[in-house]
Order: C-alpha cells, then structure tokens, then sequence
C-alpha cells in the first residue's frame, strides 16, 4: 500500500477548535467527515473551545491559540477557523459558574456571547479569514450560529 508522507506544509481547508472533552472525540470526527473535510483541518483542543482561547483565567490560551492560528496560516495557508462548542462543557462551568449554563436557554446565550466575542478577536487580526462558529450537543448535533 502506498504510503503518503506527512508534509510540513502544504494546503489544508481549516483549523478547528473544539473542547478538549473525550466524550464528543467521535462526534467531532463523524461531524468533519460528513462535511468532506477529512484529513483536510488543523486540529485544536482547548477546554471550554471557544471559552478556553479568550477568557480572563487564563489569558495565555489566548496567546496559544492566536499562535496557532498564525501557524496554520503559514504552514497550511488556512484561511477558514471552524469552532465548536459543546452542551453541558465542564470548563464553562468551572470559568463562568455554574448559573451561565443553569439551562439550556442560558447556556446556549453563553455559548453564542463567547462565540462572537472569539469571532470579533480573530477577525481583528485576520480580516479576511473565515469564522464559523456552531454549539454541539452530546448526541454529536451541530447547531450553526450566524
Ligand atoms: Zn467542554
């Protein structure tokens, strides 16, 4: 069988950004899959996704994930960033209280707030870059956010 190596550069469609959370690990790939991008994004895993990349904690995940995006940029020109949040996330929980997701109508306004505020900060530094932002729930659905 061949063998493809992997290369350092090269194009990839996007860099993705979910939680870091083991239960939704095959979610997120059957997700990416049936959207044809298999084996085509930069993944990255942060508590909270969208939350743990800009919150005041831990302002240095901020800096990690900003690098990252800089990095997907020049080694796999990536000009899409997809992030995905998820219901009933341990780390919104433990940063914001427990009363920013005490409900699924409270928690999704919490996830949407995060989600804008991370779409706001990447589009200041790359204007051009394209952000879609979405909430999944535990059974693997993905609710897209405008
Ligand atoms: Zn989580």
């Amino acid at each position: 069988m061949p063998v493809t190596p992997a290369r350092a550069g090269g194009h990839c469609e996007a860099l993705l950004l979910t939680c870091m959370d083991f239960r939704l690990a095959n979610e997120v790939t059957s997700y990416m899959d049936a959207r044809g991008l298999r084996d085509k994004y930069d993944h990255m895993a942060m508590a909270g996704a969208s939350l743990g990349a800009l919150n005041d904690r831990f302002p240095h995940w901020n800096e990690a994930f900003m690098t990252h995006i800089e990095l997907a940029v020049q080694l796999h020109e990536v000009h899409r960033v997809i992030i995905l949040d998820h219901r009933d996330c341990g780390a919104y929980k433990m940063i914001l209280g427990e009363a920013a997701v005490k409900d699924p109508e409270t928690e999704l306004r919490s996830h949407v707030r995060q989600l804008y505020a991370l779409r706001s900060a990447i589009l200041t530094k790359h204007p051009h870059m394209e952000v879609e932002i979405g909430l999944m729930a535990l059974d693997g659905t993905v609710m897209q956010i405008v």
